[in-house]
């Protein structure tokens, strides 16, 4: 089992509406600044995730979750990731909706296991040799084809590097040009070449360097030590679930067979229980070694009365173990049945023993003047000018319907400004553009009264 280099698999898109906070927003007391670290108002429920972000430091929430319970468009999302935030920058956040663990294709307790490992964060530390030092010389040395052929080939590169020490010229393997050139490397900036992956080769025993290196012919080695070589710690941050997928892909050859039968293979690939605790027994390696070190980040399950008593089971007993993220739950409902269970009615719709465990937060709606500072957040953060006569109506136009529903007039209002050819969205745009759509309430309204016009 390997582990293998992969891309992140964070929920982007679900976040990039609240790009613009950085953190909770507190002093050194705890106490919130009404506007700070993108996050506005909403005071008491800020400090109380301080206090949370606090015990997960002091490792005294195991076992633990949290609830933030409110109407919908009160900063429970924004909330959860900004208690990601405070716990470091690279901490994984990994948001989702109750009801998406109720696919057809996957098991309930696998959705929410997958949600988990996303949940949890490996930072792994590579110690790297490097060659460090100033560019004066970029030369590549051509010779004529040994095969007898037209044309030419590089058979090595003259680098001169410069350090604290003096200058070293070093003669390198064609491969690393190319990579310089990919990296735009000119003369007068300073470089690091890897020592594993930048092979010198010898090309004939009459060469110089080969006698510099003692080199067999056609052989390739590392970078020879001298005094420009450092080492360079390499911080790689993946969680548990990118492994599992890195992992799972299967490990496809380049020849025709093996493409072909890639291409018959369904899209999607099993992650096993059984590869999962292979991946874990390599992590564990990995701990114990002092490579790597975990990072548990933060679970947040929005709409949590979605979930059914199977998924309250499994949850209570992942977040007993030893490497559970922080879950943060999210409701809007107030006390109503336990899905699947006939008839058990608890509040927010979670399990007694469950909420027994749950540090509950609320939130509460916003005013006026706090929507109209965070329409201005966001708006700054979109790169959308905004009149303070157009932010008044926003703000007013969110009291009305949800914040959510003003936020996302920025955009359109913004896209009508530039074709009225203007600069800045001014009132007009916000009028026409909140004619065009319904907010959730006012559509909601519409359907009630006209109930006998839509189908069943
Ligand atoms: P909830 O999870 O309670 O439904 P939310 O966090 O998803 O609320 P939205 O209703 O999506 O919030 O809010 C719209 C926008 O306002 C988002 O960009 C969100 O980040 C931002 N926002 C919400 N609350 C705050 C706040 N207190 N300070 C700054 N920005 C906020």
């Amino acid at each position: 089992m390997k582990i293998e280099e992969v891309k992140s698999t964070t929920k982007t898109q679900r976040i990039a509406t609240h790009s613009h906070i950085k953190g909770l927003g507190l002093d050194e007391n705890g106490y919130a600044i009404q506007n700070a670290a993108g996050l506005v108002g909403q005071e008491l429920a800020r400090e109380a995730a301080g206090v949370v972000v606090e015990l997960i430091r002091s490792k005294k929430m195991a076992g633990r979750a949290v609830l933030l319970a409110g109407p919908p468009g009160t900063g429970k999302t924004a909330i959860a990731l900004a208690v990601a935030q405070e716990l470091g920058s690279k901490v994984p956040f990994c948001p989702m909706v109750g009801s998406e663990v109720y696919s057809t294709e996957i098991k309930k307790t696998e959705v929410l296991m997958e949600n988990f490992r996303r949940a949890i964060g490996l930072r792994i530390k590579e110690t790297k040799e490097v060659y460090e030092g100033e560019v004066t010389e970029m030369s590549p040395v051509e010779t004529e084809n040994p095969m007898g052929g037209y044309g030419k080939t590089v058979s090595h590169v003259v680098i001169g590097l410069k350090t604290a020490k003096g200058t070293k010229q070093l003669k390198l393997d064609p491969s690393i040009y190319e990579s310089l050139q990919k990296e735009k490397v000119e003369v007068g900036d300073v470089i690091y070449i890897e020592a594993n992956s930048g092979a010198v080769k010898r090309q004939g025993r009459s060469d110089s360097y080969a006698t510099e290196f003692d080199l067999e012919a056609e052989e390739y080695v590392p970078l020879p030590k001298g005094d420009v070589h450092k080492k360079k710690e390499v911080i790689q941050d993946v969680t548990l679930h990118d492994l599992d997928i890195a992992n799972a892909r299967p490990q496809g050859g380049q020849d025709i067979m093996s493409m072909m039968g890639q291409l018959m293979k369904p899209k999607k690939t099993e992650i096993t229980d059984k590869l999962r605790k292979e991946i874990n027994k390599v992590v564990n390696k990995y701990i114990d070694q002092g490579i790597a070190e975990l990072v548990p980040g933060v679970l947040f399950i929005d709409e949590v009365h979605m979930l059914d008593i199977e998924c309250f089971t499994y949850l209570h007993r992942a977040l007993e173990s030893t490497i559970a993220p922080i879950v943060i739950f999210a409701t809007n409902r107030g006390k109503c049945t336990i899905r699947g269970t006939e008839d058990i009615v608890a509040p927010h719709g979670i399990p007694l023993d469950l909420l027994d465990r749950v540090m509950i937060i609320r939130t509460l709606p916003y005013s006026e003047e706090e929507m109209v500072q965070i329409l201005k957040i966001r708006a700054t953060t979109e790169n959308i000018s905004l009149d303070e006569e157009s932010a008044l109506s926003l703000g007013k136009i969110g009291v009305q319907t949800t914040l959510r529903y003003s936020v996302q007039l920025l955009t359109p209002s913004n896209l009508l400004a530039k074709i009225n050819g203007k600069d800045a969205i001014s009132k007009e745009e916000i009028e026409e553009i909140n004619k065009l759509f319904y907010d959730a309430k006012a559509s909601a309204k519409i359907l009630a009264e006209q109930e006998d016009k839509y189908m069943k």
